[in-house]
Formats: C-alpha cells, structure tokens, sequence
C-alpha cells in the first residue's frame, strides 16, 4: 500500500517524526489526501481547506506542497473530517470526508470515529488493521466549486505600529492590535 509517494512504512515514520506517532486519524487522513491527489488529478496549482483542525492538517501538509504556513492551506472549522484539495484558478476540486455510513463492517473505526467507547478502551491496532483493510471503502467524495469570497487571497493589507505595544500588526485590525484588547491568550503583559 502507499499513501501519496511514500510507502505505508515511509509515511508511518514521517508521521511519527512530524505528528509525533501514528494516530489513527493520520492515517486515515494521509488515505484520504491520497484519494484526492488522485481524483483531482490536476497539472494546475491546487490549494487544500481542511473541515477540522484535529489530526486532518498534518496528512495534508506530509502529502501535498499545501501548509499553513504558505496559506495554501486553510482550515474552515466546520467540525467535519474532510478535506478539499481544488485547483488555485478555477476553484473546482474534490472534497473527500470520511463516511459515518460506511463504517458500519468497521467496528473499532465507527467506535474510534464516533468516539462511542472511552479512548483507553479503544484498540489501537485493531484500529490501525482496519484502517488499512478498509482504506477508501471508508470515504466519500464529492466535486464541489469553491465560492469566490475563499479563493481571494486575503492580505493583510497596511501594517500600522500598535501604540501600546509597539509591535507591528494590520492596520484593519483597528486602532490598537487584537494582543492589546483583550484577545492575549497570556497572563500578565503581551
Ligand atoms: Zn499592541
């Protein structure tokens, strides 16, 4: 088996090096990126939204040139695990998700996916077994048009010095930077 241009053990490793272990929804997820690598099936420049920020954005970033960092990637938190990979220009794609329907013959991949059992009684490699028996049995796919309003790049525009803190940020934030308005996650100054 391969997901995307690696092997089933090349991408367990990257996995492990870049998420920090093989967690079921790694690979499930590096499945489904796979199975939109190839129904896209595009020679134009793609960018990726991923539904979900748990596990999802890591199978992405391992398999495609799309990262949070480059903004070819973007997260729309819709809750769901699913993703869409959909050409730059055109804004036609494939949004692979993973089928509650289809995880009926599944067991421990409908237990783990609608967390119907306590993690600690879940079993790890029984999971990972079906996982792999099952692979694209498990997904759904749909051809979707992404609206015109997501395909803008959105800059940051006029960058302004905040008053308060005197670090830089956009200037269509407001007067002061979000940091200086209550939106610090921090205790204390910054
Ligand atoms: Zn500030």
């Amino acid at each position: 088996m391969n997901i995307g241009k690696y092997s089933l053990d090349e991408y367990s490793r990257l996995a492990e090096s870049f998420h920090g272990n093989v967690a079921p929804g790694v690979l499930i997820g590096g499945i489904m990126v796979d199975a939109a690598l190839g129904r896209l099936n595009t020679t134009r420049l793609y960018d990726a939204i991923c539904e979900t920020h748990s596990c999802l954005p890591d199978a992405i970033q391992l398999l495609t040139p799309c990262t949070m960092g480059n903004g070819w990637l973007r997260i729309v938190d819709l809750g769901r695990f699913a993703l869409t990979l959909y050409e730059k220009d055109t804004g036609r794609g494939v949004r692979v998700f993973l089928d509650a329907g289809k995880t009926a013959p599944w067991p421990e991949v409908r237990n783990w996916y609608l967390k119907l059992r306590p993690k600690r009684q879940q079993d790890l490699e029984a999971l990972i077994d079906e996982i792999l028996k099952a692979g694209v049995n498990l997904l759904g796919f749909q051809d979707i048009e992404v609206l015109p309003l997501f395909l803008a790049r959105q800059s940051k525009g006029e960058i302004a010095l905040c008053p308060v803190c005197g670090e830089a940020y956009p200037k269509n934030h407001g007067p002061v930077c979000r940091g200086c308005t209550g939106q610090s996650p921090y205790a204390g100054p910054g």
